[in-house]
């Protein structure tokens, strides 16, 4: 029987566990589940990493959008102003 290649036992029992039968065969049952969480947290910290590329590349967007938000009052202003002084003239 084949030795578990991290640790030396011999509990290798692809198919049992919820183990699947083609990966990490060298690997015994507990090595096997303890390497797939490792490369799922290494995914996590992965989608982590590109979710912070995105948060920045959000935080670009959001300052652009809030000098969009800035100069629409403006001219949100001058438009009220001007709207008054036209009233003023008509009167
Ligand atoms: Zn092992």
């Amino acid at each position: 029987m084949d030795k578990c290649k991290s640790c030396g036992s011999q509990a290798i029992n692809p198919g049992k566990h919820g183990r699947d039968l083609t990966s990490d065969l060298d690997l015994c049952d507990v090595c096997a589940w303890r390497k797939r969480a490792e490369d799922f947290s290494n995914q996590t910290v992965e989608m982590g990493k590109l979710l912070d590329g995105y948060s920045s590349e959000n935080e670009k967007l959001l300052k652009i959008v809030d000098g969009y938000a800035i100069q629409n009052a403006k001219l949100s202003k001058l438009v009220e102003e001007a709207t008054e002084k036209i009233k003023s003239w008509t009167k």
